[in-house]
């Protein structure tokens, strides 16, 4: 008999003999819980349980339960006509923007707005202070009540808001804890760990997995739950070894727990643990494994990241036509045009691996395909960050507006009173006059006052969003802002100056072996020197990580090669001071002055954008000629955009052919 039978038995009995509330959405939970990997039957064990006469308050709950169920079918569409249903009943429309989220979800789109929409409603039936343990609502419904908290602090740690997420990892463990739910309890420390792991606590976190795995103590698929979490932050510390245990140790519990599509999950994320320890022929028979289950319950997004990894890790089995089979599966997956940053993270890998398997066409390929997601990503960052001040500032304008009119009354009531007081006294007529003169006087001064408070406000924090707080370098917000400044004033000459990428060489390895404080202070000295290098005039960017630009708007080609040294010796010399002792550090440079020299100069004008491209061009043909040196453009010979742009297709070729010549300058010994 399978383990799932017992309970469900006793909780049919329970629910015939007692119609209590909470524990009949006790049951629906656990049923809805077995579903993620017994689907059909659960479906099966719902309908022939669906109660004949069911009041308003308890058909809103059973819906949502069946919703839950034909998702984890994989029957989206279904559990969206599920959705529509339940918004049209009583007590249903927190629940319908919770199902809906959880379909955003399961399709790897944003589902945090729609989950705090569902929680705004839910969570207030669910109070869980100190007063909440002895008053719990019967009207509280924890399992739902905790998966909107889960979706909501999911995509708050995603957009980097992680001290939300961690509070909402804190509401979701009260809420385990007042629903005596020990299994929603062991999931909440996990999820909990997982944040503190991303605010750099490890040790705080390996602390709640603990507790977690304490608490998930006889219920087998808590454990491999937490065991996944595990492995994230293991994964995310980049302990890999340690990330593959766990998994292994999880997914034996899964396999006990007779619970496919968990054991598939943990497979497929064995997969990428195995790639990176070298295991290329354990990671292919583990992906070969999860595959066909995870087809089997329609989990595409699970599914679309493991032909990633398996094309990762064909290419680095040199196997690039299976390779390229894998890329093309990953193509037929719909993405959400909105979910960047993950695509990005994965091109830059597929980049990296190419690059390390000497595929340089399909390297660069995959590096250009991620800069303009990164650009798109900026773009869009940069969105967000000017609708947020300009809300910031019509709520204080609007706060301003408020008060003024409150005021403008006032002075209308005394102006009525001085009517008054006109006829009765003569004599005060003119004082109380000069008092009205005053006080709209004053009013209209501060008025003025607060205006202008607002506006260095606003150009305060402008600054503040456009500066690095590591290296208090411009950040690319600014770069951008100061391009499309340049672009409004006279644009139409195209991109002039000289654009120089900056990258350090090997940098991981500094954090790898000497921790993240070791990389920062590296970071910011380099950021240091290159300043220390260049014009006060010239720009210079944090463009991203360990990589820099250097905008030096007017400078004469000859100069260029110089400042190119002067960079390269200046990063490249004294070694740096770093908690972890002195390090040698060098970095490769893409340099190019624009316009182009050769025959492309003259006649084409390029974006800035493309310019970019260019350094960026240069850079990589550094970083393959073996580092620590500078690469630059001399000359280009492209009679028109088209040809131009060809050459940037294959860069490599046209090197060859004489299209391009460059100029190479080698770092420091
Ligand atoms: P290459 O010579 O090819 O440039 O190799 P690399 O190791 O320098 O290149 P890669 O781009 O793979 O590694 C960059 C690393 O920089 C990865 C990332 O974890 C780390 N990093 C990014 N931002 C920061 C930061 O602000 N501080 C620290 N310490 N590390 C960072
Ligand atoms: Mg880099
Ligand atoms: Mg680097």
């Amino acid at each position: 008999m399978k383990a799932w039978l017992l309970p469900l038995t006793l909780a049919t009995a329970m629910a015939q003999a007692a119609p209590d509330l909470a524990a009949e959405r006790a049951q629906l939970a656990d049923l809805t819980r077995r579903a993620y990997d017994a689907p059909a039957a659960m479906l099966a064990e719902l309908d022939r349980r669906w109660p004949a006469d069911v009041d308003p308050a308890r058909e809103a709950a059973w819906l949502f339960a069946r919703g839950r169920v034909l998702l984890a079918a994989g029957q989206a569409e279904a559990a969206d006509a599920v959705a529509v249903q339940l918004a049209a009943r009583e007590h249903g429309a927190d629940r319908s923007w919770l199902l809906r989220a959880l379909i955003q979800e399961r399709a790897g789109r944003p589902a945090g707005a729609l989950a705090a929409r569902a929680l705004s409603g839910l969570e207030k039936r669910c109070p869980t202070g100190a007063a909440g343990r002895a008053q719990r609502d019967a009207e509280c419904d924890v399992a739902a009540t905790w998966e909107a908290l889960r979706l909501q602090l999911r995509e708050q740690a995603g957009q980097g808001a992680f001290v939300d997420a961690e509070n909402g990892a804190r509401r979701a463990l009260a809420l385990a804890r007042l629903g005596g739910d020990r299994h929603l309890a062991a999931l909440s420390l996990g999820l909990l760990a997982s944040v503190l792991q991303q605010q750099d606590q490890l040790d705080a976190a390996r602390a709640e997995i603990r507790a977690a795995h304490a608490e998930a103590q006889g219920d087998l698929v808590a454990g491999a739950r937490v065991r996944n979490y595990e492995a994230v932050v293991e994964r995310r510390s980049r302990d890999v070894p340690a990330a593959r245990a766990a998994l292994e140790a999880g997914l034996e519990l899964a396999e006990q727990a007779e619970a496919p599509h968990l054991a598939a999950q943990l497979r497929s994320n064995l997969v990428d643990t195995y790639m990176h320890l070298g295991q290329l022929k354990e990671a292919l028979a583990t992906a070969q494994r999860a595959l066909p289950v995870l087809q089997r319950f329609h989990d595409k997004l699970l599914e679309r990241n493991l032909h990633h990894n398996l094309a990762v890790t064909h290419i680095k089995l040199r196997q690039f036509e299976a390779a390229r089979h894998e890329l093309a599966k990953v193509a037929e997956f719909a993405t959400d045009p909105a979910d960047l940053v993950p695509r990005a993270r994965e091109l830059r890998e597929l980049g990296d691996t190419w690059a390390e398997a000497g595929q340089h066409k399909e390297a660069l390929a995959a590096y250009h395909a991620e800069r303009e997601l990164t650009a798109r990503t900026n773009e869009r960052n940069r969105a967000s960050a000017l609708e947020e001040l300009r809300r910031k500032y019509d709520t204080a304008a609007k706060q301003r507006d408020l008060e003024l009119l409150a005021r403008d009354g006032q002075l209308k009531d005394q102006q009525l009173a001085n009517g008054r007081l006109v006829q009765q006294l003569g004599l005060a007529i003119g004082a109380l006059l000069l008092l009205s003169m005053a006080l709209v006087g004053v009013t209209l001064l501060r008025m003025r006052r607060a205006q202008a408070r607002l506006r260095a406000n606003q150009h305060l924090l402008r600054a503040q969003s456009e500066r690095d707080p590591l290296t208090d370098l411009s950040n690319r917000r600014h770069f951008l802002a100061v391009m499309d400044a340049r672009a409004r004033d006279g644009g139409a000459a195209g991109f002039r100056g000289v654009l120089m990428m900056i990258d350090i060489d090997h940098f991981k390895n500094v954090n790898d072996q000497h921790g993240h404080a070791a990389g920062d202070a590296v970071i910011v000295e380099v950021g240091r020197r290159i300043r220390a290098a260049v014009r006060d005039t010239d720009l210079v960017v944090r463009w991203g990580g360990e990589e820099f630009l250097v905008y030096a708007p007017e400078l004469a080609a000859d100069d260029l090669a110089q400042m190119a040294a002067r960079i390269l010796h200046g990063i490249g010399g004294p070694p740096i001071a770093t908690p972890d002792g002195m390090l040698r550090i060098t970095a490769s440079i893409g340099f190019a002055s624009f316009p182009l020299g050769g025959t492309a100069g003259a006649a084409l004008r390029l974006h800035w954008e493309q310019a970019v491209n260019w350094a960026d061009m240069v850079l990589y043909k550094a970083k393959a000629e073996g580092r620590n040196r500078g690469v630059g453009i001399a000359a280009v010979e492209a009679p028109d955009a088209d040809t131009l742009a060809a050459i940037l297709q294959d860069f490599d070729a046209a090197c060859q052919q004489g299209q391009v010549r460059l100029n190479v300058l080698v770092g420091p010994a």
